[in-house]
């Protein structure tokens, strides 16, 4: 039957054979009798008889190619589609209407990335033929299909190439079973070892990582039980666990031990699934193994660093506080007493200060290497921070005597040993160490307490001279908090204008008060009037004295300038203390002279009193700063003489214009001799330097007529005067 009727009304061959192809392709299902039939009776009337043979016997090939299972596609030599078969339109979803006429070339894609076209193409253009090569095609609703194609050209009867026909095998579940493949090719070779097993455990197969992770090869794998990994680090009662989970829940994870094949035991993350059939039967087990030997080493170091302080490698505050619990509770238990020694480093400062944090850090290290050997099996050293060491004694006497000549022992072998001098480098250096102690259980005690005791205790050491051991005094405590208090108030202090200047008349030998020391004091709003005995010291450790000193120079420097209006005054010569930590700010020369600008007073009224161990510290400074002071006209008295060591030699450089002689040898200078000796010694040495010379503290007639009588011209002390408020001081004047 012809299902449909072409309407043949070409006038030329080609275009008769275009119609004829057309109606041929329209009627798929003809038989050769029915396509007979048709050109027999449509085709002679349009052609000759010649023509008409030969497109009769094409029809037929057309006919056979529309059967085929293959893909046919019949391209002019420039590429353009000519015929197609019903195959090509089923797979594509393009109709032939659709695709006769495109050029074939442009509807060929790469199977894959690396895969380039346009050398396909070229070679098309160039010979037409290509046999073998896979390209894809996109179908009409855009997915991709792969083909495999072979081409045949067809010449015509000058042997050029007519027509190129191409046959096609759809290979599109092919390939995507070949990628399907190599992404499982690739996971399997992946960073993890993998191990595949059959049902009953039989190795099947192993990949790369595994060797590397086991060192066993897949040749000497397969076939064999993962049990040859077994370490023996697992119970038996763990394996039975882990099989009654994957038989359960199809699969287990965790960390296990395995052993290697050179022996060594290591870590493993293991995962292990199993793979069941369609009918839920176990085919296969699938493990997948990480060596994770690193990942704990490194859990380790960040458990180090969170435990160890990195210079020294000795337990920190936190491993110490750790440590610290226990110990306070197996010491109530067993009723034995522990100890903790806080020790802290003298002058660790001046040593980084001198030689730089380079070298303070190796002497911590050195001092920590001591501590260590220096302990007992089970002892804890710990550092704190900056050049604080505890160490944490246990297991001592059950009486807290017998407990405290332990922890004595033990601590004055810790002072011998720190007291050795360390090399340093090129450096040889001797540093000491002030150690607290304090002993722990008698009384319920928290961590914080008694390291805070411990502390305590320390400074206690400290306070008696460096060097030492104390132990722990609970009235200390009192003092301490006191002084946090007044560390507070003293911040406010200034401000506030809680301070006075008191002044004590310096007098000559017909007690004519030529002067004034300037005394501060500190009028607290609950306490009263305080020392600067108690005050100063808290000053000069908190920095607040630079503060304090300047103000008490601006003030001395206003009261000169009040002075110069007077006949009465204007000859007083003021003494100011100042501490070694404001002269040896770097711009106090600039700050002075600032202020003797400011109050614009005649310099030579102004005396600096400066103690020994300020001078000495760091004496070619000390000279320096003094000369550049003593040109503008200040002049200088050595404070608390006698109590330092200055040699003479260095007494000799200080441009000095004074002695003061400590109070501690007026004192006794009537009833003791070599009091009095050393007394007459500095007056001498006063003179022979060309210096002048003052007592300070004389209390008595006695002592005054000694002093005068051993040739010292000036004096101060309770026997002329208590130092007074300036109201009182210059109503003395008046009166004198
Ligand atoms: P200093 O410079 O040696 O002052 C002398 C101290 O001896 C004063 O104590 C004074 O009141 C006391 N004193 C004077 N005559 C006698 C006496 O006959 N017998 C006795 N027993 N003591 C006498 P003060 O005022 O308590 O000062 C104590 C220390 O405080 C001073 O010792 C000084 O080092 C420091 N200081 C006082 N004012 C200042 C200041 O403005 N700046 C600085 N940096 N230090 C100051
Ligand atoms: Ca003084
Ligand atoms: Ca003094």
């Amino acid at each position: 039957m012809i299902k449909k009727q072409a309407n043949l009304d070409a006038t030329t061959t080609e275009d008769l054979l275009q119609q004829l192809r057309v109606l041929v392709y329209a009627n798929a299902d003809l038989t050769m009798e029915g396509i007979d039939a048709v050109l027999t009776r449509e085709g002679p009337v349009l052609m000759g008889d010649a023509r008409f043979a030969v497109s009769q016997s094409e029809a037929r090939y057309r006919h056979l190619i529309k059967r085929m299972s293959a893909l046919v596609v019949e391209l002019a030599p420039n590429g353009e589609i000519i015929y197609l078969n019903d195959v090509i339109t089923h797979i594509t979803g393009f109709s032939a209407v659709e695709l006769i006429g495109r050029n074939w070339l442009d509807m060929l894609l790469p199977i894959h990335e690396s895969m380039d076209i346009s050398t396909l193409r070229r070679s098309f253009l160039e010979s037409g033929e290509l046999n073998d090569f896979r390209t894809s095609i996109r179908s009409c609703d855009g997915r991709r299909k792969f083909f495999s194609w072979n081409s045949v050209n067809v010449h015509d009867a000058d042997g050029l190439i007519e027509r190129v026909i191409y046959f096609g095998i759809n290979i599109t579940s092919q390939v995507f079973a070949e990628q399907e493949l190599s992404i499982a090719a690739i996971a399997f070779e992946s960073q993890e070892g993998m191990i595949v097993t059959d049902a009953n455990g039989v190795i099947l197969r192993v990949n790369s990582a595994f060797t590397t992770i086991t060192g066993y090869t897949a040749e000497e794998t397969i076939g064999k039980n993962p049990r040859i990994l077994k370490s023996g680090h697992q119970s038996a009662d763990f394996y039975a666990a882990m099989w009654t989970d994957i038989n359960n829940n199809g699969a287990w994870s965790g960390e296990i031990w395995n052993r290697r094949k050179n022996g060594e035991c290591y870590p493993e993350r293991l995962t292990i699934t199993a793979v069941k059939g369609a009918n839920g039967i176990i085919t296969n087990y699938v493990g997948t193994l990480a060596d994770i030997t690193m990942s704990m080493s490194a859990a380790e170091k960040i458990k180090h660093l969170a435990f160890y302080d990195p210079l020294t490698d000795l337990p920190n505050r936190l491993l110490l506080r750790d440590r610290l619990k226990p110990a306070l509770a197996s010491s109530k238990r067993s009723g034995r007493l522990g100890a903790l020694l806080f020790i802290d480093m003298d002058d660790f400062k001046t040593l980084n200060d001198s030689l730089g944090h380079d070298m303070g850090d190796l002497l911590l290290q050195q001092v920590a290497r001591r501590l260590e050997l220096c302990m007992r099996e089970g002892d804890t050293v710990a550092r704190l921070g900056g050049d604080e060491f505890v160490v944490m004694l246990e297991d001592l006497s059950e009486r807290s005597l017998e407990a405290a000549t332990q922890t004595e022992i033990i601590g004055h072998k810790i002072l011998a040993d720190l007291n050795r001098p360390y090399q340093l480098a090129m450096h040889y250096y001797h540093c000491t160490p002030s150690i607290g102690a304090i002993l722990f259980n008698e009384h319920e005690q928290s961590v914080d307490e008694l390291l805070k005791q411990a502390d305590i205790a320390m400074y206690q050491a400290k306070a008696s001279g460096r060097n030492t051991l104390r132990f722990f005094d609970p009235q200390m405590q009192i003092s301490i908090d006191t002084r946090v208090a007044l560390e507070a108030d003293l911040r406010l202090a200034l401000a506030e204008n809680q301070f006075e200047l008191y002044f004590q008349p310096q007098v000559n030998y017909n007690r004519q008060i030529i002067g004034a020391e300037v005394l501060i004091r500190w009028q607290h709003p609950q306490r009263g009037l305080i020392s600067p005995a108690d005050f100063i010291p808290l000053a000069e450790g908190t920095g607040l004295i630079l503060a304090i000193g300047q103000w008490v120079l601006e003030m001395a420097c206003a009261r000169i300038k009040m002075w110069e209006c007077s006949e009465h005054t204007q000859h007083l010569l003021l003494a100011v203390n100042v501490s070694a930590r404001q002269f040896h700010q770097t711009d106090f020369i600039e700050q002075v002279n600032l202020i003797l600008r400011h109050s614009a007073i005649n310099p030579n009224r102004l005396k600096l009193e400066l103690t020994e161990s300020l001078v000495l510290d760091n004496i070619d400074d000390t000279i320096l700063k003094m000369n550049a002071l003593r040109e503008s006209g200040i002049s200088f008295s050595m404070d608390d003489f006698g109590t330092g060591y200055s040699s003479l030699s260095s007494l000799k450089k200080l441009p000095l214009d004074q002695l003061k002689i400590d109070q501690s040898f007026v004192r006794d200078i009537s009833i003791d001799p070599d009091d009095a000796v050393i007394v007459q010694t500095i007056i001498d040495m006063a003179k022979n330097l060309g210096m002048g010379v003052i007592a300070e503290g004389v209390e008595t007639e006695a002592q005054r007529d000694f002093l005068e009588k051993q040739g010292c011209p000036l004096f101060q002390g309770y026997l002329f005067s208590k130092p007074m408020p300036i109201k009182q001081f210059e109503q003395l004047l008046e009166l004198s």
